[in-house]
């Protein structure tokens, strides 16, 4: 097996008993994204020269039996809006163009903590907002499954680094589904998990109700290992939980016993596609050989989750985003005549078409008059959707779904209706609003050897069972032994 192919784990296993060095592995990763990722432009930037540094460090630290970390050499991937000092930090945005952050996000700091080589900033659509990865200003990521398809969003880059074996492990964010679906266009893994499970601190703010970082993996125990890593309390976050979701790892192997796999009958209706069901169906029964005893069960509200979704997330968005006004930092305009010329021209010019939207909806439904009719009415519904996960999580310990309607779609194909892009986060955004964990794994492939993904729900703060059962499903399948990218032909 080439260096590359290995997961996260087993390549810190590697570097541990130094049968391979960190500087090995490093090195032979960038020639492999020089071949590939003019491909696939999965990062947005990159710098070999500081990783191998970062590597030999590693290196050095264990040949004087030091312990530099448990992801000691280990080369990672962030999406480019978590804050990293060393990298700009863009969003994909021209707004945010030459932004270098002056501190580093939690997730980044406990990062180097544990030793890993922090290789690059991923793409993304701009400021996190779309499905597809299109939205980047810098240009689109392409499917390593077959390039001429959207790697999905808005983690696009991550995921596609993951799949096409140009990181080991990587970050993403997931604000309405933007981990959980390019993992799932992928075929790779990535949890979202439970809101202020892991500090956004230096996260940049989508919708602040809703945002999560997580991983992106290859594989569930790499979900694991990142997520011990990544999940602790940190005090610059004030939503950020008084302890993280604890061990994982050594939790995964357990097997599990008499446990229930709810159905929700409204993730099963109309607009799945019938490959999509018949793979999520299968793996249905996978589980259910496991142990599991599937539930039909009812969550009664999921009609109104993109509308709810799609009031919130702009309303919070055009609040956040008021910051770009060309004064403090990030683009601004050439063409003022004063000063409020200077902040409208900035915006319309440092931001893009799908970003201008959200900014309009935002505030459309913020404003006063429509306030009560909509951001309010949406805030109500969006309680109504957590008691139905509520209720849910007291008959079941999990819900499945398909992650995604459809397989990767076509790049351009939905880049003229916005809505029907929207429609695609059908089965994502109602955990963003109610605020619990969510694993998408592989589970098998369309005709067109296109991935497909699955998704599993929890009750908040269960991501060691969560992962557990997806562990258990994974090694019943090893869907990522079965079959290689169109990267590699
Ligand atoms: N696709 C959703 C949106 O466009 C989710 C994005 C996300 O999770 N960051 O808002």
């Amino acid at each position: 097996m080439e260096i590359h192919e290995l997961t996260g784990l087993e390549l810190a296993e590697q570097i541990r008993q130094r049968k391979v060095s960190s500087q090995e592995a490093v090195r032979g990763l960038f020639q492999r994204i020089r071949s590939i990722d003019p491909r696939v432009h999965a990062y947005l930037s990159l710098n070999e020269e500081q990783s191998l540094r970062s590597a030999k460090d590693a290196d050095d630290a264990l040949a004087a039996g030091r312990n530099p970390g448990r992801l000691a050499g280990v080369p990672i991937a962030v999406k480019d809006n978590i804050c990293t000092t060393d990298f700009p930090t863009t969003c994909a945005s021209k707004m945010l163009k030459n932004f270098h952050p002056p501190y580093d996000a939690h997730v980044v700091e406990c990062l180097r903590r544990e030793g890993a080589v922090i290789v690059g900033k991923t793409n993304l659509d701009e400021f996190a907002m779309g499905s597809s990865t299109e939205n980047s200003a810098f240009g689109p990521t392409h499917n390593p499954w077959d390039l001429s398809r959207i790697p999905g969003g808005s983690s696009g880059g991550s995921a596609a680094a993951i799949a096409a074996g140009m990181a080991h492990l990587a970050l993403g964010s997931d604000t309405g589904g933007s981990i959980r679906q390019p993992a799932a266009h992928c075929g790779v893994v990535g949890l979202k998990p439970t809101y202020g499970a892991v500090s956004r601190y230096g996260l940049i703010a989508f919708a602040s109700s809703l945002d999560q970082i997580g991983p992106i993996t290859k594989d569930v125990r790499d979900a694991a290992l990142l997520m011990e890593a990544i999940s602790n309390h940190d005090g610059r976050d004030s939503t950020s939980g008084p302890s993280g979701v604890g061990p994982c790892l050594a939790e995964i192997e357990r097997p599990l016993e008499g446990f229930k796999v709810g159905v929700p009958k409204e993730f099963f209706g109309e607009g799945l596609a019938p490959q999509v069901r018949e793979k999520v169906m299968e793996a249905l029964r996978v589980i259910e050989r496991l142990g599991g005893k599937a539930v039909d069960i009812s969550l009664p509200h999921s009609d109104y989750a993109i509308a709810v979704y799609y009031i919130i997330a702009p309303a919070e968005a055009g609040s956040n985003l008021a910051r770009y006004d060309g004064a403090h930092y990030g683009y601004r305009t050439e063409k003022a005549e004063d000063i409020i010329s200077m902040f409208s021209r900035t915006r319309a010019e440092g931001f893009g078409p799908e970003v201008q939207r959200r900014i309009l909806l935002g505030t459309y439904t913020l404003s006063s008059g429509y306030y009560d009719a909509y951001y309010l009415k949406a805030s109500k519904v969006r309680q109504l959707i957590r008691r139905d996960y509520e209720r849910a999580f007291d008959q079941v310990d999990f819900i499945i779904s398909a992650t995604s309607p459809s397989a990767a779609f076509k790049m351009g194909e939905r880049t003229a209706n916005p809505l029907e892009m929207y429609l695609a986060d059908i089965y994502t955004v109602s955990v963003n609003l109610s605020g619990g964990p969510g694993i998408s794994i592989p589970c098998g492939f369309t005709r067109e050897n296109l991935p497909v993904g699955l998704q599993i729900l929890a009750a908040d703060m269960q991501e060691p069972r969560l992962l557990r059962l997806a562990r258990a499903y994974e090694r019943e399948t090893n869907w990522r032994q079965t079959r290689r990218t169109a990267i590699d032909d």
